[in-house]
């Protein structure tokens, strides 16, 4: 497997709180990587790190072979890695065709297009003119990722894409992830639904308290491993 994303001993602070201690990722091409942990683990710390919000100067961030440790969020974004953030932070004055435009501004080449968008998500096609908030949580979610996969990143970042929505909705949304893969996109997803990342992803890391405590294959990874590791229960 081609390695994608490596960080190695990354760390981070708001101020002088310490939120990540050392934490090692990898994710390879064409893999989706699920990361759980319970409320304030470091998780979209992590997220926030790699993607230019907070600084990351002289650490050590590789992506496709450069260290973009320290580069300008924009910077980052147009060498291919997009972000959906939690909450998805729709343009509210604007229609979701328009909101799915925006993320097309400084496009990389690719195969992510609206016509493709609206493929694997039909839901968008008949609100197309609607204001992008007047939509249902998971359509607002689906404009979310469907605006960041706009600008063809190589790699998407997703921060509880799930939260707050129905299992059936979740799943709508989760069925989109093999097609994006096919479009070449690799996946690392923060997930707070231990069994839905389970579900998803090629390999999971469990953070506690700004560290990696569990990593693995959901197949290799016993019940009580995750709990060990996602509570510290003994
Ligand atoms: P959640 O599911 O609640 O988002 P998380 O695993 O993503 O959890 P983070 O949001 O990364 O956790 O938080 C990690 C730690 O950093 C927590 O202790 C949190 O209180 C702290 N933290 C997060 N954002 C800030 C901030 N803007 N200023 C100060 N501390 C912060």
């Amino acid at each position: 497997m081609t390695t994608l994303l490596e960080t190695r001993n990354l760390t981070a602070f708001y101020g002088d709180f310490q939120a990540l201690f050392g934490v090692d990722i990898t994710v390879g091409q064409g893999e989706t990587v699920a990361l759980i942990g319970s409320n304030g683990a470091g998780k979209s710390t992590f997220l926030r790190t790699l993607t230019g919000l907070l600084p990351a100067k002289g650490q050590d961030i590789r992506f496709e072979g450069q260290n973009i440790a320290g580069w300008a969020a924009d910077r980052i974004h147009k060498a291919g890695i997009a972000m959906v953030p939690e909450g998805r932070r729709l343009f509210a004055s604007l229609t979701v065709e328009e909101n799915l435009l925006i993320g097309a501004s400084g496009k990389r080449a690719g195969p992510w297009s609206l016509e493709k968008v609206y493929e694997i998500f039909p839901d968008l096609i008949a609100k197309k003119n609607n204001p992008g908030t007047a939509l249902s949580g998971g359509q607002q979610q689906m404009v979310a990722i469907g605006r960041a996969l706009m600008s063809n990143p190589t790699l998407l970042l997703c921060d509880e894409i799930s939260l707050g929505l129905a299992p059936k909705v979740i799943k709508d949304i989760y069925e989109a992830v093999p097609l994006i893969r096919e479009g070449g996109t690799s996946i690392l997803v923060v997930e707070q639904d231990v069994g839905q990342a389970m579900a998803v992803a090629d390999r999971v890391y469990c953070f506690m308290e700004g560290r990696v405590t569990l990593s693995g294959k959901p197949a290799d990874l016993t019940k009580h491993q995750i709990a060990a590791a996602y509570f510290g229960a003994k």
